[in-house]
């Protein structure tokens, strides 16, 4: 009898080269030596311990980083994704999520346990503002630095793709001068600490009764600017932009929840979740936190007018409850935390007000579409893998139907991956963009 021997392939993990693996090293050891300023043990040496540590952990990321750029030939390079641990929901990925789950937890709830590490931060945030550091001093300067560091190797990665190269540019630019220069820079002056890339319903203050109150009570011309560009830019800005580019303009060129998601939240967006059941979900959830927010804003408004007990107390318990239900526990706890399992684009694609509200634009009244040429595609599926909104690209390609999705944040990652040039993300007439 003849045996027939079957030799079954074995994947193949990628090698990683010397200087990444250096990288690796020097960034867990500044974070080793930067966690453990918690204990107080560089109290003498502040200034030295706090730069040096977190610029010994950037470094390390920049070192990681760089080696990609000459990995052969040009394109977007995804390989291994599916067999790494970090980025395959594997063992790594539940540690990083349950890390990050903890990290949110502490910082919302439990800051006392981060008193060392806040403080730590004192040296930065006295420099900055003249105040000691808070939670979400300590919070904003990791979140900007992952943002830079992370937005370098998003542009490595996606070096031959220009859309992607300037989108990047644009959120590491919003997050590190709107997000966190020009608000601590404002507090340094005696200014109101204010977010001008903000805007309601994401920043619930803006349209919040009592928070335009007092920021109009506040001396000097500034405040006054303040409430009229928070005020215009959600009633009429949103709006306008929205119809003209969809919302690409602010998901993926200036929202800071879009700007991690796009740059730390990169290697995880092929576990967004593409089956009709979690588009049904995502639905329902989005527009239900919408529905929230504006219930919530208007009984605030209505106390404010007529006040009286019984909307005094509804007005404060929808506020209390969405504070913690979304400000809290959906954008922050479960909005990054679950990055390695979900995706990056969780609280984008389930929880974010902003989002329902500029999808309901672009569906609408937008002049945004994704175009395909069906007759090119060759069903690949590239495209629905790493569509952090969890859309199956490739269903309409086949049928070389446009795309108009509410969630599509217009990432354009589906058209970068696409080794046939099907999808072409564009703007033009809203008649007939709606293929039927
Ligand atoms: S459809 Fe394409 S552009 Fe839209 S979110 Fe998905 S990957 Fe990004
Ligand atoms: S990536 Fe391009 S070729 Fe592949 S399924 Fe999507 S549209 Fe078709």
């Amino acid at each position: 009898m003849n045996l027939i021997q079957i030799e079954i392939p074995q994947p193949t993990h990628p090698k990683e080269s010397i200087m990444k693996k250096i990288g690796l090293a020097m960034f867990a050891l500044g974070m080793l030596v930067f966690l453990s300023g918690a204990t107080g043990a560089f109290e003498n040496i502040k200034l030295f311990y706090c730069l040096g540590s977190l610029g010994l952990a950037a470094l390390g990321g920049v070192l990681f980083i760089l080696p990609s750029r000459n990995d052969g030939l040009p394109g977007i390079k995804n390989n291994g994704v599916m067999f790494r641990a970090i980025s395959n929901r594997g063992a790594l990925a539940w540690m990083t999520s349950v890390f990050l789950t903890g990290f949110y937890i502490l910082l919302y709830w439990y800051p006392e346990y981060l008193k060392g590490l806040i403080t730590s931060t004192d040296v930065i945030s006295f420099g900055m503002t003249g105040k000691a550091a808070t939670q979400w001093f300590l919070y904003g300067t990791i979140y900007t630095l992952a943002i830079l560091v992370m937005g370098m190797k998003m542009i490595i990665k996606y070096r031959h793709s220009r859309y992607q190269i300037v989108r990047t540019i644009s959120v590491m630019f919003f997050q590190l001068v709107f997000a966190y220069l020009i608000p601590h820079i404002l507090e340094a002056f005696q200014q109101p600490e204010y977010y001008f890339t903000y805007f309601w319903p994401l920043k619930t203050s803006v349209l919040f009764p009592n928070d335009l109150q007092w920021l109009k009570s506040q001396p000097g011309a500034l405040p006054q600017f303040m409430v009229f560009w928070g005020v215009i830019m959600s009633i009429i800005g949103v709006p306008i932009l929205t119809y003209f580019f969809g919302k690409r303009w602010y998901c993926s060129y200036v929202c800071g929840c879009g700007g991690l998601a796009e740059t730390l939240g990169d290697p995880y967006r092929q576990n967004s979740d593409k089956s009709l059941k979690s588009w049904k979900v995502e639905r329902w959830m989005v527009h239900s936190v919408l529905v929230f927010i504006t219930v919530t804003t208007g009984l605030l408004w209505a106390n404010s007018i007529y006040g009286g007990e019984l909307l005094g107390s509804a007005s404060m318990y929808f506020s209390r409850w969405y504070g913690f239900l979304i400000g809290a526990a959906f954008s922050g706890v479960i909005g990054v935390g679950f990055y390695p399992i979900m995706g990056a684009r969780v609280w984008c694609r389930f929880g974010c007000p902003q989002a329902a509200i500029l999808g309901i634009f672009q569906k609408y009244f937008s002049r945004f579409r994704i175009t395909t040429n069906g007759s090119q595609c060759i069903s690949c599926g590239n495209c629905s893998t790493y569509c952090e909104m969890g859309i199956d690209v490739r269903a309409y390609a086949q049928r070389g139907e446009n795309i108009v999705r509410a969630s599509c944040v217009g990432c354009g990652v589906c058209s970068s991956v696409c080794p046939r040039g099907v999808l072409n993300l564009e703007n033009g007439p809203v008649r007939g963009r709606v293929s039927t």
